[in-house]
């Protein structure tokens, strides 16, 4: 039998070494290596044609990128957001001194459930903060209506969502502002790194302060910032992994229908469902286990799988609302449907360099435990 190796849910893509170290060689000439050098800005204007937005500004890391937009908004009170998402957008509203208010998602797609939003707006509500989370796109159109009406921002998480459009169009053109993640995980990277897209120019020159320790010229300091600059070496990295990048989503799809297509029979799984009118970019694969259809519950698979050297994640459990730091502060039993997938959820293995035999015997073991 073939010896079987390790499988991480993840594997960050890296450029052919050579390329990257031949790009970064004129750093050792200019020494201009940070401070939105050159790179940065060439890496800042594709970005923006690439996602095809408004505006667009480089820096250091997604989360960073995610407060300070937040704090550019300059809101106050409520944030209408959900906990069935990565620790940084909770932590960004709170960051901020706002309060959370929790949203339950919808069960098909797990994104922000548009149903409920208006019954949590209250007075103090000023943003309404959606995920797309495995770049699962958010009811972006009703959510502009219920904000529109209640004159409330809307800022999305889209750390998820890099290069995903809905007819067409980029996904970060909705909404007040978008926030994407460029983290090494993420299936367009820069090691760290991240960026918003914005409509607002004077949201884009508050951002670009508040990323610079609030400088904006030369001893001039109107706003209490902090470094959340993105350095020449992250840029070139994104600028070489920006010309593989269709390559690697390519590649990703494969995998992706690969998975549906050897789970498809098997009873009590559902996957993420990705419209036809949307173009994705495959970062992640979402499985639903019910215990019931299926024979086993998510944690054990979860434990046979490991023990098979496959290690799924469960993204995203627990709830941010169920977080230590947190404790008796949220209460996860008014957002059920989003308590039952995060017991439910395992992201399965899927990056680029992951091949077919792989996933072949990701879905056998699958396969065979709800058999037994
Ligand atoms: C990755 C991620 C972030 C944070 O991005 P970093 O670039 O790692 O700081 C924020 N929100 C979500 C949903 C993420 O998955």
């Amino acid at each position: 039998m073939a010896h079987n190796t390790i499988i991480n849910t993840t594997k960050p893509y890296l450029p052919p070494f050579d390329e990257y170290v031949e790009a970064i060689r004129p750093l050792w000439e200019s020494h201009m290596i940070t401070n939105m050098a050159a790179y940065h800005n060439i890496l800042e204007e594709k970005l923006k044609n690439y996602l095809n937005v408004p505006g667009f500004l480089l820096f250091s890391n997604g989360h960073t990128a995610l407060e300070l937009t937040l704090h550019a908004m300059n809101l106050q009170g409520e944030v209408i957001t959900t906990p069935f998402t990565f620790a940084s957008t909770t932590h960004a509203i709170v960051r901020n001194g706002l309060m959370p208010v929790f949203c339950d998602i919808d069960s098909k797609d797990f994104t922000i459930d548009t149903e409920q939003i208006e019954s949590l707006i209250t007075p103090s509500t000023s943003a309404i903060v959606g995920v797309h989370v495995y770049g699962s796109l958010c009811n972006v159109e009703k959510i502009q209506k219920i904000a529109d009406k209640h004159h409330l921002k809307v800022i999305y998480d889209a750390a998820h969502a890099f290069g995903i459009t809905k007819d067409g169009i980029g996904i970060g053109t909705f909404g007040d502002a978008s926030v994407f993640s460029f983290h090494a995980t993420k299936s367009f990277h820069t090691v760290e790194g991240g960026g918003v897209s914005f409509r607002d120019k004077n949201i884009g020159c508050m951002l670009y302060a508040l990323k610079n320790f609030g400088l904006l010229g030369e001893g001039f300091v109107p706003e209490i910032g902090v470094n959340g600059k993105m350095n020449e070496l992250q840029a070139i990295m994104g600028l070489c992994n920006l010309n593989h990048y269709s390559e690697v989503v390519e590649r990703r799809k494969r995998r992706f229908q690969q998975y549906i297509e050897e789970l498809k029979e098997i009873p009590g799984l559902q996957f993420m469902r990705i419209s036809d009118q949307v173009q994705h970019n495959y970062t992640y694969f979402p499985l639903v286990v019910d215990k019931e259809q299926y024979g086993m519950d998510r944690d054990t698979l979860c434990n046979e799988l490991n023990r098979q050297e496959i290690y799924p994640r469960k993204y995203f459990y627990p709830l941010t609302s169920e977080f230590a730091c947190y404790q008796g502060r949220f209460d996860s039993s008014k957002t059920p449907v989003a308590k039952r997938i995060s017991h439910e959820i395992l992201t399965l293995p899927l990056y680029d360099s992951l091949v077919e035999e792989e996933v072949s015997r990701i879905c056998r073991i699958i396969k065979e435990e709800h058999l037994k």
